[in-house]
């Protein structure tokens, strides 16, 4: 049979990047870039697909043979590794009938749902079932994977800010805490393009990176400090007069306060909390601030930290000020695309009853809570018809404040947890908190590609399809663009993808009539309805993707959707909601300065949470060609430090904080600093046993293990950047 090129999009990565996938007599063969090499463009994307390790490991992975395949029912005792076969009807039956049974005793709350958005999941759907179920705890990622700053920007603007993608009018480029090289690759090819033909880079990083190597200035902070850092730029344009007028005067609200408030953040003071010289901090902002159009993008580095809303909120003031707002090059305030149904209409959030809203987990990080969104959802009004979704945004519940409830049974019971596509031992912070929380539910559901340590301590393990054997559909919410693709293959063996697992928990357990969709491609017609198509024909007919051009000064129409109606400065959200309503900075509780007592005992300060080239997150360590590239779980050391501390480049050793220790392998990186650690997270080991104790090496190097759950007390993100631990050889 002659060779089939089809239209995907890949769901290996966070990128969705768009991809043809060769598949022979049913079985794929490759993948490799839609894009012809005649243009520029199409060359420059095009090496993105070819460079990528997890592209390139696509079939290894669709036909790995440690693959999930069929349903399993735990057989002895949780964590055994001992499993009996079933179907499909028989899981999905028996876990209906329990999460029907812990509903009438202890309520719809006790469910808690841990799903991850990405890999085409369609999460849309997940939120659909826990809405019609009952259950206010979606205890997602979101929080530290841009849900809080999307939140914090609907707050001040109304609008999601910065979503767009790189444009080539844009003449400066600041990254702040994101190196995508490695996490953005297409980004980063057009970042490389875009530099030839003049753009300027600002790189802040407390760690050497490829973006920092070619950047005009790199701000190496001390990690945490980002606020501080935004605040003292904001210092320099504000006191220099290198902020946009026009724009400030008749758009935005607070300019005063900010002008007041900067006062406390001059450079030279900066610079001793950041460690980034005071003229190096007067050079960037001297750059950003005349260099238009100028963006900001920012990563991981910044959501991770202590104080991660006042560094938002700094961070989304300095395109504000600059008069970097929706214009061409600038930063865009997202409106969606109108060709796509409202996935706010999918996810049906109204459904959830307003006393199981106030009934979610972690109402103490108050902009994360439904009462913030009820806020966001009316001043939008203003500005857009478009029914805001949840997806994306951090209004979940607190995932370690969940894990704690489970374990203390406060403030109420939680009995059932479906994970889905998340290998939250290794993903989410305080691991030893994770595993006794899982294994104290009296229901445990786990839906994956591969048996993870997460699997193996489930109950029922179901085999989700991997995104190589569903459809995707990705966008056209918080961004203008709308991309889909088509499976490679049909899923192999009884592999369902979720949106399966939703549907038919949603049937048995009284939800049919909101389910009229049997498959996901149905579903998929159903949300581009609006746009004339069904997805086959978006497919077949519009290669997968539809965009409208950018508009740009949308708030010249009706203004901001915020209560002023102005572009808030001086959150008026903020201050409502008692928190303060300008950016700050204040060192963390957890830190040298502010505990000298426990820096004699942990002196480093420990990184992690970024994304490592080769691997997503947890995944791939079983995919061989990744595995031989990369086998070691390793540990970014000055090697003066090292040596300091008498370790050799290769040496194993231990990363202990106050709550654990984990084992790495040394790396010897001069690009950073000796009092700064970095550790790769998300390693286990698929070679090792499965079951208790190994759980696959689960307890070996989980840098999560070490981490404590310390949140930032307006949004409920945890932090990953800027612990306090100590490093040593590892004897055995
Ligand atoms: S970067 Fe690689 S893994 Fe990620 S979506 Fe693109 S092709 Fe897939």
């Amino acid at each position: 049979m002659a060779e089939e090129v089809k239209i995907g999009m890949c769901g290996l990565c966070g990128m969705h990047c768009r991809i043809s996938l060769r598949v022979k007599d049913g079985e794929l063969v490759g993948v490799e870039s839609p894009w012809g090499k005649g243009s520029a463009i199409g060359k420059l994307l095009a090496g993105t697909i070819a460079s990528c390790p997890r592209a390139n490991a696509a079939k290894e992975y669709l036909y790995h043979p440690s693959r999930l395949n069929f349903p399993l029912k735990r057989l002895g005792e949780r964590g055994e590794n001992r499993w009996q076969r079933i179907s499909w009807d028989q899981a999905l039956a028996e876990i209906a009938q329990k999460l029907a049974e812990i509903r009438s005793s202890y309520g719809a709350e006790a469910l808690v749902i841990e799903a991850n958005g990405e890999h085409n999941c369609a999460e849309e759907f997940r939120a659909r079932f826990q809405h019609l179920f009952g259950t206010p705890n979606y205890a997602g990622h979101q929080p530290v994977c841009f849900g809080a700053f999307t939140v914090l920007g609907l707050l001040i603007s109304g609008f999601v800010i910065g979503m767009a993608p790189l444009r080539p009018e844009t003449r400066c480029l600041m990254l702040v805490g994101i190196n995508p090289a490695v996490s953005y690759p297409q980004i980063w090819r057009l970042l490389r393009s875009f530099q030839k033909e003049g753009l300027k880079l600002i790189v802040a990083d407390p760690r050497w990176s490829e973006a920092a190597a070619v950047a005009d200035i790199w701000l190496q902070h001390r990690p945490g400090t980002d606020a501080a850092l935004l605040l003292g730029m904001t210092n320099v344009i504000i006191n220099e007069e290198l902020y946009d007028r026009d724009f400030v005067s008749r758009w935005c609200h607070g300019f005063e306060q900010l002008v007041q408030r900067v006062q406390d953040y001059p450079p030279e003071m900066v610079a001793d909390i950041t460690w980034v010289p005071a003229d190096k901090i007067r050079e960037a902002a001297r750059l950003y601030a005349t260099t238009k159009p100028a963006q900001i993008r920012h990563g991981m580095g910044m959501e991770e930290i202590p104080n991660a809303t006042p560094a938002h909120h700094a961070r989304c003031i300095l395109p504000a000020i600059t008069g970097n707002l929706d214009v061409p090059g600038g930063e865009t305030l997202e409106s969606g695309h109108p060709g796509i149904l409202p996935l706010a209409e999918i996810e049906l959030c109204d459904k959830l009853p307003r006393a199981q809203k106030e009934k979610m987990i972690g109402q103490q990080f108050k902009i994360s809570t439904w009462d913030t969104y009820d806020k966001i959802r009316e001043n939008m009004k203003k500005v857009t018809a478009r029914p805001l979704p949840v997806y994306w945004l951090a209004i979940v519940a607190n995932a370690p404040s969940v894990l704690h409830a489970i374990v203390e049974g406060k403030p109420y019971p939680i009995k059932a947890v479906i994970t889905e596509a998340t290998n939250t031992l290794l993903t989410f912070p305080n691991a030893k908190l994770v595993y006794e929380a899982l294994k104290n539910v009296d229901l445990h559901v786990a839906m994956d590609v591969f048996m993870t340590p997460t699997c193996q301590i489930a109950d029922y393990v179901l085999p989700a399809a991997s995104p190589l054997e569903k459809p995707g559909l990705f966008g056209g919410e918080y961004m203008h663009g709308i991309d889909g693709g088509v499976a490679a293959v049909d899923p192999l063996y009884e592999r369902k993808p979720e949106f399966f697992l939703w549907r038919e928990l949603g049937v048995r357990l009284g939800q049919e009539a909101y389910w009229p969709w049997q498959t996901l491609e149905e579903a998929f017609d159903y949300r581009l309805a609006p746009l004339g198509v069904t997805f086959k024909q978006f497919i077949e007919e519009k290669r997968g993707h539809d965009s409208l051009p950018l508009e740009y000064k949308k708030y010249e129409k009706a203004g901001f959707g915020t209560p002023t109606g102005k572009f808030e400065l001086y959150s008026t959200a903020l201050e409502e909601a008692g928190y303060d309503p300008l950016p700050w900075y204040e060192e963390p509780s957890s830190s040298p300065i502010t505990s000298p007592e426990i820096a004699k005992k942990f002196p480093l300060i420990l990184i992690t949470g970024r994304k490592v080239r080769r691997v997503y997150h947890s995944q791939f360590h079983q995919v061989e060609s990744i595995r031989k590239r990369h086998p070691d779980p390793l540990v970014q050391i000055n090697p003066s430090k090292a040596a300091e501390l008498g370790i050799n480049n290769c040496d194993w050793v231990w990363i202990e904080t106050p709550v654990g220790r984990s084992k790495f392998k040394c790396e010897y990186f001069q690009g950073i600093t000796p009092q700064v650690i970095y550790a790769e997270f998300g390693w286990w080991f698929p070679e090792q046993p499965e079951g208790e104790p190994s759980l696959s090496g689960l307890w070996q190097s989980n840098i999560n293990a070490v981490i404590p759950d310390i949140c930032d007390e307006a949004s409920g993100t945890w932090v990953l950047r800027g612990i306090m631990c100590k490093v040593y050889r590892a004897e055995d």
